[in-house]
């Protein structure tokens, strides 16, 4: 054996052992020769060592066993010894079984199942035969290759590619794409993901008897059937909102509103200009696509943020300004409140505890006052005014001496 090139000594050396398409005997020395695609310098090194063994024949060397290897997966080199008497019979790839050579056709089916969504992004993700991964990493552990390319990666980057061509306008993005494209080279199932679209935005609620997405006793709409334009607008299966906590639904919620994520699930398109929603309710104010991360910083904001609520009170008993003016007590306060009696049915028993940062009131008669309170996130404003029967501590009745009834609620700030 003359052949002294270190790529094509190698490749003998494989092939006489295991047939090898072009494909996989390329991807073995993918990393020298860029620009190249696998078969193509799988086909070069092939041809490359038929013309060598070929010569060599012709001076008389033994190197008849060298071309039959070869030609178990080289058809010029079946096509030659043919004409000198020597039949081979054509063998399939040992690593791949044949399938690196049509694998694009999956490429063009997905893109059929695409035609249906209007999308930007998409990420395709495969999966391959449990075998074809252990003979390729036999031969790559037996023959020591470094400068290989996995078939899984040779395998997504060709149906990437194909449907990239194929979907003129889209792009590929790993990490947020807008339809993930999963394909099971060893059944031939494809299966299209649609990621949702987050929208956010803030909202604000001009009237009592609605929440955010429970319609239970007193509550005549909510804020995600009144949202439910956008769920449409992207042609989407279901919605749900992620908001920075929420109010009671007989509480208004002012000022600049409360931070709110539209989540709509299984859209059939990605780029859509959502419009305002301005009604007697609620006020949506849409600000632009979010990220997943934004849903969870929301939640996390809603625990530590600063809220500003306005109650008005009425008092069992009439009370003077003077009396009043002991709520000045409250502020810096921390409260203790256990899970309150109107929502046990639905919530653990647990104990929290909340800061008041600043009280303020304003006595509107004998009955009745307006209470401002500047709290953490999470107090129960309610329970503070009235004090759940002693279930929170310290509470505005409790200073007050006297039974406080919350008329109205309202959420001036959610900072
Ligand atoms: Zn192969």
């Amino acid at each position: 054996m003359t052949v002294e090139d270190p790529v094509l000594k190698l490749s003998l050396e494989i092939l006489k052992e295991r047939p090898l398409c072009d494909s996989c005997l390329g991807r073995l020395f993918a990393r020298m020769g860029y620009a190249l695609e696998n078969w193509e310098r799988g086909y070069a090194i092939k041809t490359l060592l038929h013309m060598r063994l070929v010569s060599e024949l012709r001076r008389g060397a033994d190197v008849m066993e060298h071309l039959k290897s070869l030609a178990r997966a080289h058809k010029p080199t079946r096509r030659f010894l043919a004409s000198i008497g020597v039949h081979v019979q054509e063998e399939q790839c040992y690593v791949c079984g044949g399938l690196l050579a049509g694998v694009e056709k999956y490429a063009r089916e997905a893109a059929v199942r695409l035609g249906g969504i209007e999308f930007d992004t998409f990420v395709v993700g495969t999966t391959l035969p449990k075998e074809v991964l252990e003979r390729e990493s036999e031969i790559v552990k037996k023959y020591l290759i470094t400068a290989g390319e996995s078939i899984k990666h040779e395998v997504n980057r060709r149906i990437g590619r194909e449907l990239l061509r194929l979907l003129s306008g889209k792009r590929v993005d790993k990490l947020r794409p807008n339809v993930v494209v999963r394909i099971n080279i060893a059944t031939g199932e494809i299966s299209i993901a649609r990621n949702p679209v987050l929208v956010g935005g803030r909202y604000l609620k001009l009237s009592r008897g609605i929440s955010q997405a429970q319609k239970l006793g007193s509550v005549r709409a909510t804020l995600l059937e009144k949202l439910s334009y956008i769920r449409e607008l992207f042609g989407g299966v279901e919605h749900v909102v992620h908001a920075a906590g929420r109010e009671d639904s007989d509480a208004r919620m002012l000022g600049a509103g409360r931070p709110l994520v539209v989540e709509v699930k299984q859209p059939a398109r990605y780029k859509a200009e959502v419009a305002p929603l301005v009604d007697d309710d609620i006020i949506f104010a849409p600000e632009g696509p979010v990220t997943r991360d934004e849903i969870r910083r929301l939640k996390e904001r809603s625990r530590v943020s600063v809220k500003l609520y306005r109650a008005l009170v009425h008092s069992e008993r009439p009370l003077a300004e003077e009396e009043l003016a002991r709520l000045s007590e409250l502020s810096g306060r921390v409260v203790t409140q256990y899970t309150p009696r109107r929502i046990r049915r639905r919530s653990p028993r647990r104990k929290r505890t909340r800061m008041v940062y600043e009280v303020a009131w304003r006595r509107v008669s004998g009955h009745v006052f307006e209470l401002y309170v500047r709290c953490q996130g999470g107090l129960y404003v309610k329970e503070f005014v009235h004090g759940d029967g002693g279930r929170t501590t310290p509470s505005v009745a409790g200073v007050l001496g006297s039974g406080l009834e919350v008329v109205e609620l309202d959420v001036l700030a959610v900072e």
